[in-house]
């Protein structure tokens, strides 16, 4: 863990999948499996009937579209019009209309949380709810009040005008065991570093960039969270998600109440505090005969670091200058050695920077493992400019014959003849052709949260174990 003096930066958890709790499905007609709607939504057909404008919903306007052929639901603030989706729902029609011109968020996280439905769905929004107009004057008149939703903008700076679409705000939403605060940015540059979360105790505090500010969400929490959480953000909405675990599964009446600067935005400047945040330290390089490089009294540690130049942590990493401090934590995690014990097939699923992980597992499995006999790496990124190592992967591909590496890309330019796409079904099973029964198998994960999450949820639907199954979480 890397410490720089700045600013504060717990690192924010993933979360594990929630149990399915016996949800039943039904039978699918011929031609609505999943492969045929995401076929469809890449169609190009106008599933909203909008023609890809995307609206305002008051709560009038989404009461009236109620029915089978004309169907909304709200998740999250956001409209989706379902009917398009209705034939292809794993869970039946009946399930989807219960939510039919209504906010289905409680239902919807009831059943499946961790699908990742703005992907799915994603052709299907409509829009967002419109806000409700504001209750309170000022934050400062709020402090003795409760917070129970959405609130009025406070302070105010120069840089936003002081009403208007730009202007962020936040929800929250509660099932049993989990309180969601989701804080609606409406800029799309927003990533994991633009966010910097912090609870203690009943104190919850989420700084987000938006332009040269930074907006704030500071409460006193009404009841007690446990002390580890989950960030996602959904980068093409501009949305951040925490998501908190509640001590006592009870319902809460209210969130919390407003502490200083709550829902304002300040002037970015900074602030003397610190920040934390967690990194997989790497090999100096994949070629190295796969050994540790030997080094003066070992004293070097490798990190590879992205900076997002919008985000709030590493770009103060990039300012240090040689003679500069941080100070690194001992290691956490709880990935084993005894994994690899016999190990015979290694599957590496990687995203983005979630390939850290991915560098000491393959110098160790190709030096120090005997039974080992493939290695396969398939490596997920947006453009091939984004692919860390390539020249270093295909050298160590073509000097040892066990390790097969394949590129996916999910934003390339028309000449890729590579793979593209998103983690999916279809290139998990083409990928993980193995004869499962003769061999002792390990699959490793890692990459942005949705991403593993769905990896590890296809893994388990093409019968991998949990013990064949490791998801690094950040
Ligand atoms: P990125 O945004 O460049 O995305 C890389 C690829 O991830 C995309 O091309 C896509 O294939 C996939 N992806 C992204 N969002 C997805 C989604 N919603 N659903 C399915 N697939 C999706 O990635 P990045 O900016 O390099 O971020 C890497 C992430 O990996 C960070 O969130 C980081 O915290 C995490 N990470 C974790 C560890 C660890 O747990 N040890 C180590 C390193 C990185």
């Amino acid at each position: 863990m890397l410490n720089v003096p700045s600013q504060s930066f717990p690192a924010p958890r993933s979360q594990q999948r929630v149990a399915s709790g016996g949800r039943s499905k039904v039978p699918l007609k011929q031609g609505r499996s999943l492969m045929d709607w995401i076929r469809l939504t890449k169609s190009g057909k106008d599933l909203t009937g909008l023609k890809g404008r995307l609206i305002e919903v008051t709560e009038e306007e989404l009461k009236k579209h109620n029915k089978k052929d004309d169907c909304w639901i709200c998740i999250r603030g956001f409209v989706y019009n379902v009917s398009p989706y209705m034939e292809y729902h794993p869970g039946g029609e009946d399930e989807l209309m219960r939510a039919a011109g209504s906010d289905g968020t409680e239902l919807f996280d009831q059943v499946h949380r961790w699908v990742n439905y703005e992907s799915m769905l994603k052709e299907c929004l409509v829009g967002r709810m419109a806000i409700k107009p504001a209750v309170l004057k000022d934050y400062r008149e709020e402090e003795k009040k409760v917070l129970n939703g959405m609130l009025p903008k406070s302070q105010v700076t120069d840089t936003l005008a002081k009403e208007g679409p730009s202007y962020p705000s936040y929800d929250w939403f509660q099932t049993n065991s989990l309180v969601t605060i989701a804080i609606y940015t409406k800029q799309k540059d927003i990533n994991l570093d633009s966010i910097i979360v912090d609870h203690q105790d009943d104190s919850f505090r989420a700084e987000t960039i938006i332009k040269d500010c930074l907006y704030l969400i500071h409460i006193g929490l009404s009841h007690e969270v446990q002390e580890d959480f989950s960030v996602r953000v959904v980068e093409s909405v501009g949305k951040i998600e925490i998501v908190l675990k509640k001590k006592e599964n009870t319902s809460w009446d209210f969130l919390g109440h407003p502490l200083e600067n709550h829902n304002s935005l300040i002037p970015r400047k900074d602030t003397g505090t610190e920040i934390v945040k967690p990194y997989t330290p790497v090999s100096g390089s994949l070629l190295s005969e796969f050994k540790e490089p030997v080094l003066p009294n070992n004293k070097y540690i490798y990190f590879l670091i992205k900076i997002y130049h919008t985000g709030l942590f590493t770009p103060e990493l990039d300012r240090l200058q040689i003679g500069d401090f941080v100070s690194v934590s001992s290691p956490e995690g709880n990935f084993k050695i005894s994994k690899f014990q016999e190990l015979e097939d290694l599957f590496l699923l990687a995203a983005g920077t979630g390939f850290t992980p991915m560098v000491k597992i393959l110098n160790y499995a190709l030096t120090d493992i005997p039974s080992l006999r493939k290695v396969k790496l398939m490596f997920f990124n947006k453009t091939e400019d984004d692919i860390i190592w390539r020249s270093q992967l295909e050298k160590l591909a073509f000097k040892d014959k066990r390790l097969d590496v394949e590129f996916v890309l999910s934003a390339p330019i028309s000449e890729w003849n590579g793979k593209q796409g998103h983690i999916s079904p279809a290139l998990l099973s083409e990928f993980l052709k193995i004869n499962l029964d003769k061999s002792k198998v390990l699959v490793c994960i890692c990459g942005p949260v949705p991403f593993t999450e769905q990896g590890v949820r296809l893994l388990q639907d093409l019968n991998f174990s949990k013990n064949e199954i490791h998801s690094f979480t950040a």
